[in-house]
């Protein structure tokens, strides 16, 4: 049966009049305007997504604040060896909880839907306590250092706006998508991790963010040298039709970014995931080999991938997670629009876009690719091709 998806969304506000809103129906049959880049007289008056892009930067950077916080602790402390999960257990839900309560407090009259990763079972139970206790603490030191200094949460608070995150999503209204901490291996290194934010309206991105809060100002390409001294810490945002802008994450100006425009895949680095568990390494060195690379891989945690692509940083990303892998919303929505709005193009390894309308997981054909338009369609070709050697080589 088919879904009547208008009930379900909030009234839409006139483009240069907040104060004026108009409904679905009237939309449909007296909007006649045609604006540049549009899908339907709906999308017309609904593109603006203002007020949702700033609260959205403004949860990301808050809850990055508190990322960093235990990050700088853990790596400080010789308390906790790197396979201990205790430091970014609470920094997860505290992120989770923090963005849910800036969303809540920046965006009061909507109703609120938010697909997350994490959600407040194991702290509900007596050997949870502690944790909780841990986490209402951070949550709140970081509070009181930001715009909501007037704010106490409570434990009860915490469990609630962490528990906002069981949303399923879907293809009808407004869903909030969020990864608290993108990377949580790489947290724990003390390497790159993202906190990742988008909207979906309609089953359809409409804002993304990614506080990448080690990701240094400067180019990460492989042909560029770092040092301890680059200064880290990048925000990447984006809306549909407005396209990707970066700031410094301690507030300066934003600049619009594009993707790479190379043509030449000789000229091309590509991206891949730091970890091999998450994504086949030999089988992206394929892939490249093929399609003419020569630069050896740039493997970073995260969707830190994603905002470096959306800034030419390097001009392919690479994502083929082993067999039985379902992957999640969470993990693409926010790079996809990032990346997409800069020039970019993210698709499956068949070439189908990303769909994020059938809830918390994406269903999708074999891997995740990105780069711009004029190299897909060779490296779509050299995905093929790869991925049916790699099928003869099994039989
Ligand atoms: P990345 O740092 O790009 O490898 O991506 C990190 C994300 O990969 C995490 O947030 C997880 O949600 C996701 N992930 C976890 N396990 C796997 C896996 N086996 N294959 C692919 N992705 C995974
Ligand atoms: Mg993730």
């Amino acid at each position: 049966m088919a879904i009547n998806c208008l009930r379900a969304t909030p009234k839409i506000p006139h483009p240069s009049n907040p104060n004026i809103t108009f409904s679905h129906s009237f939309l449909f049959l007296s909007s006649n305007s045609k604006p540049k880049r549009l899908f339907s007289p709906i999308r017309a008056f609904s593109m603006s997504y203002d007020k949702e892009l700033a609260a959205a930067t403004k949860a990301a950077s808050v809850a990055a604040r508190l990322c960093q916080k235990v990050q700088q602790t853990l790596l400080k402390s010789d308390v906790h060896s790197k396979s201990d999960k205790s430091p970014v257990t609470v920094a997860d839900y505290g992120s989770q909880a923090l963005v849910s309560f800036v969303l809540e407090r920046e965006l009061p009259s909507e109703s609120f839907s938010l697909v997350a990763e994490e959600d407040s079972g194991d702290l509900q139970i007596d050997s949870g306590r502690e944790t909780l206790e841990r986490i209402t603490k951070l949550v709140n030191d970081t509070v009181a250092n930001s715009d909501y200094s007037d704010s106490n949460l409570t434990t009860e608070d915490v469990l609630r706006a962490i528990d906002n995150g069981k949303s399923e999503g879907g293809s009808c209204g407004r869903h909030w998508v969020l990864d608290p901490i993108d990377g949580t291996k790489g947290f724990l290194r003390g390497d790159q991790y993202a906190i990742a934010l988008a909207l979906l309206d309609e089953g359809k991105v409409v804002l993304g963010v990614l506080a990448c809060p080690n990701l240094p100002l400067a180019s990460i390409s492989s042909d560029n040298k770092h040092s301890s001294h680059d200064k880290v810490g990048c925000l990447f945002f984006a809306k549909l039709g407005g396209g990707t802008y970066m700031q410094p994450l301690d507030g300066s100006s934003p600049l619009k970014v594009h993707v790479s425009a190379t043509e030449n895949p000789v000229e091309a680095s590509f991206f891949e995931s730091y970890e091999a568990a998450h994504s086949l390494h030999g089988l992206s060195s394929t892939i490249a080999k093929k399609l003419g690379v020569k630069a050896p891989p740039v493997r970073i945690d995260s969707q830190a991938k994603y905002g470096a692509l959306s800034r030419g940083d390097g001009a392919i990303y690479l994502r083929f997670p082993h067999k039985g892998y379902r992957e999640k919303i969470w993990d693409h929505a926010a790079g996809c629009i990032v990346v997409t709005e800069a020039g970019g193009v993210v698709t499956d390894a068949a070439g189908n876009p990303l769909d994020f309308s059938k809830g918390r997981y994406l269903d999708l054909e074999a891997g995740i690719i990105v780069t711009n338009q004029k190299l897909m369609p060779s490296l779509l070709k050299a995905v093929k091709a790869s991925l049916e050697e790699e099928k003869a080589s099994s039989l």
